[in-house]
């Protein structure tokens, strides 16, 4: 080999990147050094709460509605005084001396053969569950003719049949857009946990650059950068500063660094990292703080000469100038960290196949990424490449995905098959859809996989309409609690072909009443069935026929239908409501639900609640991860701690098919 003398500039640059390093070598050593986990939280008021990220579940404190509320405008009534009602034969109701408008507690209750006058938004009287429409009425003196008969619940909201307390609406993670300040406000829920947003310090370098808005001048060049770094900052959850344009001058920009690494939990450059004369940006890294400069030059095309580096715990990274490779590596360096940081999931970027219809050629030695548009076609996507080169700010921004060429590749064929990353969030379906009955639990598991990054979303249409759900194959998962009437089982006789149950936990079932009721003081189950069986002015809150609850009511009952036992609610939530508000005096609910309430609680009987799963879908990831957890240790310590019961684990994770074809 000869040695000849070289340019001083050609010699620079071999200096300058001689420790080139690939892409995840580079990530790992620059990742080392930085905190992983999301910054603290804090509070701010629910109006300034748009776009933040919440830092925590947010389980709601209150019922919603918070009373058992008309729909119209009429008379709230006993349905069963109705019965036989018609515009040829109305039923006359004496009407009691009170005017329910929303905001007013009913003094007295609708007592058989009463109505009280009720305004849609009002609090439903103690005794009605129903209400009737004042148009399908007549008044006569002090008295109301009633023209149509009333099913129970007819025209009435329950308590909680919107939100359940306790039930958790928002989960940590979620960026909070106007949808989800509606939620917030709905269950009283102000100021809000959020994560802090980092702080981002910008600057631009270069003695060509000029602000936007100036006139243009011959030779300059606008700043670009830092308008889409700051954008792309705030996009990702995090807080930018623009802290100006500087010349290439080393003591200046060295001040500026030192300033900007004290105050601020990021510091991004733009410009003067290659060395070329004038670059010096990199130069004044290393002396802003310990370790310094971690990587300069990775084998990245765009995007070759980024420095990535840490001062004093503060990451600096001084991006390429040229505005594709800026923001490329900006997407591939940066961004992960403040998504983190921000408490966000990282980014998912969805990948297709599509045809390249051109040859594409590429640089031995560097990862290249060869940015595309998507065009539909009769054969399938075709993707035109769209570069014009790093130095381009066209190219991010017009480009629908890129397509990675690894480092030994040094030619794409065309018409070759390509996968491309599409740039931009990914809005699929989401990797846990859960249709059924709602539980503690169940939030529980859902946060947990949320913050394990799956995107999860949560319908709570009570078991029957999640066991229809998962036949119809329209949901990952059905949380159920169905009692079997013939068998007395739960959950399992009710599977048909296609669908296995994933055993979860059980819930005690047993009677409320509020505990300060004299007439339920020290009774046994016994003693309270006799006394709700005698005793008129006591009155029940019945659930919704195809419920467990409601099967194991009657069959604790027989043939006695103690008063209020039309009155159906959807969930355990709504009667626990409805006794603690006193429209009723007891029903039956879970114990967790009772305690909710601090109401009084006799047990009955265990219910189980398991997970109907479309076989289809068991090797979901959210279905997988749905069932490592329920056998994860800690998980289910948590899940005991909300009052469940977990049967012994189970070393058999497989889930369990139905047992007869068929079924109900
Ligand atoms: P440098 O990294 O300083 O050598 O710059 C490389 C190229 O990027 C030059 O053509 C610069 O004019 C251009 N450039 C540098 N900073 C910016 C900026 N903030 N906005 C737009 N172009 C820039
Ligand atoms: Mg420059």
């Amino acid at each position: 080999m000869t040695t000849s003398k070289r340019h001083p500039i050609v010699e620079a640059r071999q200096e300058q990147f001689l420790n080139v390093l690939d892409r995840d070598a580079a990530h790992e050593r620059f990742e080392a050094h930085i905190d992983a986990a999301p910054l603290a939280a804090e509070h701010v008021p629910l109006d300034g709460a748009l776009e933040r990220t919440l830092a925590e579940d947010i389980a709601s404190a209150v019922d919603v509605p918070g009373f058992d509320r008309a729909n119209v405008d009429g008379f709230a009534i006993r349905s069963a005084d109705t019965e036989g009602a018609s515009a040829d034969a109305p039923v006359r109701l004496v009407l009691n001396d009170e005017v329910i408008t929303p905001g007013r507690n009913p003094a007295a209750a609708v007592e058989p053969g009463t109505a009280t006058v009720v305004a849609t938004g009002g609090m439903l009287p103690r005794g009605a569950d129903a209400v009737i429409l004042v148009e399908d009425t007549d008044l006569d003196g002090d008295e109301v003719l009633i023209y149509r008969s009333l099913a129970p619940g007819r025209f009435l909201t329950f308590a909680g049949a919107d939100i359940a307390r306790g039930e958790t609406v928002l989960f940590q993670g979620q960026v909070i857009g106007s949808r989800e300040i509606g939620v917030l406000a709905a269950i009283g829920m102000d100021p809000v946990p959020v994560v802090r947003r980092p702080r981002v310090a910008i600057l631009s370098t270069g003695d060509e650059l000029i602000a936007p808005g100036e006139p243009y001048r011959t030779g300059h060049i606008y700043d670009s950068n830092s308008h889409i770094l700051a954008a792309a900052v705030r996009e990702l959850g995090g807080d930018a500063a623009f802290l100006g344009i500087w010349p290439d001058d080393e003591a200046q920009l060295q001040k500026q660094l030192c300033a900007a690494v004290r105050a601020y939990d990021m510091v991004l450059l733009s410009g003067g990292t290659s060395k070329g004369a004038g670059d010096v940006s990199h130069r004044v890294v290393n002396a802003a703080g310990a370790p310094g400069v971690l990587v300069h030059g990775v084998a990245l095309k765009p995007g070759k000469p980024i420095c990535l580096a840490v001062c004093d715990g503060c990451p600096v990274v001084v991006l390429p100038g040229f505005p594709t490779s800026a923001i490329f590596t900006f997407h591939e360096f940066v961004a992960p960290v403040i998504r983190r940081w921000s408490g966000r999931p990282p980014e998912r970027r969805e990948t297709l196949e599509a045809r390249l219809p051109v040859r594409a050629q590429s640089e031995i030695g560097r990862t290249e990424y060869l940015l595309v548009g998507l065009v539909e076609t009769d054969d399938g996507v075709a993707a035109y490449p769209t570069g014009k080169g790093s130095g381009a700010v066209t190219a991010f921004s017009q480009a629908d995905g890129f397509v990675t060429i690894d480092a030994m590749t040094g030619l794409l064929e065309a018409e070759s098959t390509v996968q491309v990353q599409c740039i931009g969030e990914r809005r699929g379906a989401a990797d846990l859809i859960a249709v059924g009955s709602h539980c503690v639990g169940l939030d529980l598991l859902l946060g947990r996989l949320s913050r394990d990054n799956l995107s999860v979303k949560a319908m709570h249409v009570g078991s029957t309409g999640g066991l229809v759900a998962a036949r119809r194959g329209e949901c990952d998962i059905a949380g159920i609690h169905l009692m079997d009437p013939d068998s007395g089982e739960y959950n399992r006789p009710l599977l048909t072909e296609g669908l296995c149950l994933v055993p979860g936990y059980r819930r005690m079932q047993g009677i409320v009443f509020r505990k300060d009721d004299p007439r339920f003081q020290g009774l046994g189950l016994d003693a309270i069935l006799r006394l709700v069986c005698r005793d008129p002015d006591c009155m029940m809150v019945n659930r919704n026929p195809g419920s467990g609850t409601r099967i194991l009511l009657n069959r604790l009952l027989g043939d006695n239908r103690p008063p209020g036992h039309s009155v159906q609610t959807k969930s355990h939530n709504a009667v626990a409501a409805a006794v603690a508000s006193g429209r009723a005096d007891w029903g039956m609910a879970i114990d967790v639900v009772a305690w909710k309430y601090d109401l009084g609680f006799v047990p009955v009987q265990e219910e189980h609640y398991d997970f109907v799963v479309p076989e289809g879908r068991l090797q979901r990831p959210g279905v997988r991860r749905l069932m490592e957890l329920l056998q994860d240790p800690q998980t289910r310590a948590d899940l005991a701690a909300l009052g469940l019961r977990l049967d012994p684990q189970e070393n058999d994770l497989e889930p369990v098919a139905p047992q007869r074809a068929g079924g109900v």
